[in-house]
């Protein structure tokens, strides 16, 4: 068995047809960690849905009104850029709730995965940028209000900056919020998180790994939180169609490698959620997330063998 829980629902799936964001790749992440013998079937863990009150602990009533009765406004799917169904909203509930679950996870075992999850650009009151609902922000609130943990610290290293984690921690000290993103891309507007590397276009591995390594490293030794939750979008890899910054497989690796090794060996578990990624490929995207599991099984058996 893998040292640690995958939590996946086949529900994650948004059911978006032909869309840019290929949300199939849930299962097809799923079917490929059972393919390859890295997983099998009771290494994996279903969620259950976040309740309304745990979502109402980041998002207004309104906004969650507006997506619970089918609502919402011509303006609020323009922004949200997907359609509105049953489906979606099923999914963005249950990726709360397996974020809430991997974080919990986390606490117990070092590291907590979700197949899923991500939405960083969900913001309390609207969504965005395919993002309705803002699993991170509500497993931390969950954490918090458990008496779990205290201080958490957000790792986002998806391409674009996560402007709806940045905004709704934005006044709360208890919650460093850390981004590392591609300056000219989405979003135009950037609420300023607790720190944000912002890149140049076409920036490669090691200037990457560099800059992610230092801002990091200093957040970390500063803010010292009890939980981290590693965005881990694969929107940085060089051919990915929404993104322009040029990471190799090898420097999403390392990338990986860094986020979660940092924090264990500080003695702070890692939540992973997984995000962004439109490769050319869907099946890069799938071995880039693929690579995130097997980093954090390989991080784990070398500080806890
Ligand atoms: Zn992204």
């Amino acid at each position: 068995m893998l040292p640690f829980r995958l939590v996946y629902s086949e529900e994650y799936d948004l059911h978006l047809g032909d869309h840019v964001f290929p949300s199939k790749k849930y299962k097809w992440l799923h079917d490929r960690l059972i393919h390859t013998r890295f997983a099998a079937p009771e290494d994996f863990v279903a969620p259950e849905p976040a309740t309304d009150q745990d979502i109402l602990l980041v998002h207004g009533s309104e906004w969650v009104a507006k997506l619970r009765s089918g609502t919402l406004t011509y303006q609020d799917i323009l922004r949200l850029e997907i359609p509105y169904s049953r489906q979606v909203v099923e999914a963005f509930w249950l990726a709360a709730g397996g974020t809430t679950l991997a974080a919990r996870h986390a606490l117990e075992h070092g590291v907590g995965f979700n197949v899923g999850g991500g939405f960083h650009h969900a913001f309390p009151d609207h969504g965005e940028g395919f993002c309705a609902i803002n699993d991170i922000a509500v497993a931390v609130r969950r954490l918090q209000k458990d008496g779990a943990i205290r201080r958490a610290m957000v790792v986002d290293c998806d391409v674009h900056q996560g402007n709806g984690t940045a905004a709704i921690f934005a006044e709360d000290l208890s919650v460093f919020t850390l981004s590392i993103h591609q300056f000219n891309n989405y979003p135009s507007e950037k609420p300023p998180s607790s720190l944000d590397i912002n890149l140049a276009d076409g920036v490669g591995d090691a200037e990457y790994l560099n800059r992610l390594g230092n801002g990091y490293r200093a957040a970390m030794a500063m803010f010292k939180p009890e939980l981290v939750l590693y965005v881990a979008g694969a929107d940085p890899f060089l051919e990915d169609q929404l993104g322009g910054l040029s990471l190799t497989f090898d420097g999403l690796m390392e990338r990986d490698r860094l986020v979660i090794w940092t924090a264990l060996t500080h003695d702070v578990p890692v939540a992973i959620v997984l995000a962004g990624g439109y490769a050319q490929n869907v099946e890069d995207t799938i071995t880039i997330h693929a690579n995130t599991a097997a980093i954090a099984k390989e991080v784990l058996k070398k500080l806890r063998p």
